[in-house]
């Protein structure tokens, strides 16, 4: 009898108890693996909350510190209030409304994005009045004392009219607020920012073509030095350069980017960036040729500024042709949208 009993226990261990015991442990761990991933998946959601509110909420960037270079003075503003004075600054008043209306929201995401990412740029400001740190800004009584007198109130009204229809509207690329670079004419075609400045490849800041920007002023333009201005020139920062002018090659392009401006150059026996050529030399953009005619060498530019992101008369060219602010700034800024920050 006993032994009838003890094959029964060994049958129940065998077949029930055993089994049990081995099925209920990786079921435990794989509740626990389900677990540790719930929770990093709740970290990772909690800091997203935490940092939704701060990061984005626009109550936070209704009012900027403004450090007024000339003065060091520093002005809180509301921001809106603060971009009439950088949309006046930035583009003409004659250019379309709807080429404003991207204006102001370019410069409003350029704003936050700053508060953001550089807020360690000044000490107790958010943003400068320096177009060479931040972005150009000029107050509304220096702004009328340069517009014709008859003009002024309904240009100054255009821009309170772009900045205020297009409040709280930012640019964002997968959901955060994206550098809104801009410059005045592209030469026809936009640079990547890689190009210029290396480090980040902003996914939004992409080459792309430009139609109408040839009829602005600052499209073409020539800068023409005599072979000792140019060497002068260039030796104020390469002490040590020679130039053969009478070599054919005394001067040559070495290579080009994918948009077309120059990415180096070789001046004699020195071979430099074209965006350090650019600053030595005092030209519009990097998107320039050049040739030498007797003792002469004439750079001939396309464009001004650095080519990336918004071309300015680009803007306002694509207004001309219909289109709103919304689709120029999307013509711009590679696969991204326009959001309302309130909504946030
Ligand atoms: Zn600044």
């Amino acid at each position: 009898m006993k032994k009838i009993l003890l094959y029964i226990s060994a049958f129940i261990m065998l077949f029930f108890i055993f089994p049990a015991i081995c099925t209920i442990t990786p079921k435990n761990e794989t509740y626990e693996a389900n677990a540790e991933e719930t929770k990093q998946v709740d970290e990772t959601q909690t800091q997203q909350e935490e940092q939704t509110p701060e990061k984005y909420d626009y109550q936070k960037y209704g009012t900027i510190k403004l450090l007024h270079t000339e003065t060091n003075q520093v002005e809180e503003l509301n921001i809106d209030e603060y971009l009439y004075g950088v949309v006046a600054s930035e583009m003409p008043a004659n250019f379309e409304i709807e080429a404003l209306k991207a204006q102001a929201t370019v410069a409003r995401t350029y704003t936050i994005f700053q508060i953001i990412n550089n807020s360690a740029k000044h000490e107790n400001a958010d943003v400068c009045d320096d177009f060479n740190c931040c972005q150009a800004w000029i107050s509304k009584d220096e702004r009328f004392a340069k517009w014709n007198a008859e003009e002024a109130e309904a240009n100054w009204n255009k821009i309170v009219e772009a900045v205020n229809s297009t409040s709280g509207k930012i640019i964002t690329y997968g959901g955060t607020p994206i550098n809104a670079f801009f410059h005045s004419n592209s030469g026809g075609i936009t640079e990547s920012s890689l190009n210029i400045w290396g480090g980040i490849d902003y996914p939004y800041l992409k080459s792309v073509e430009i139609s109408g920007e040839d009829g602005y002023t600052q499209y073409s333009s020539e800068v023409t030095f005599s072979k000792e201005e140019l060497l002068t020139k260039i030796r104020e920062k390469y002490e040590d350069c020679e130039i053969d002018f009478s070599q054919e090659n005394c001067i040559q392009i070495i290579e080009f980017t994918s948009s077309g401006r120059v990415k180096t150059i070789k001046f004699g026996n020195k071979e430099i960036a074209g965006t350090e050529a650019r600053t030595i030399l005092g030209l519009r953009s990097t998107n320039f040729t050049f040739s030498i005619n007797g003792d002469n060498i004439t750079f001939s530019v396309k464009g001004y500024g650095h080519g990336v992101g918004m071309s300015q008369t680009g803007a306002d060219s694509l207004a001309k042709s219909g289109s709103n602010y919304e689709e120029i700034i999307k013509h711009f800024y590679t696969g991204v949208e326009i959001i309302e920050v309130n909504s946030l």
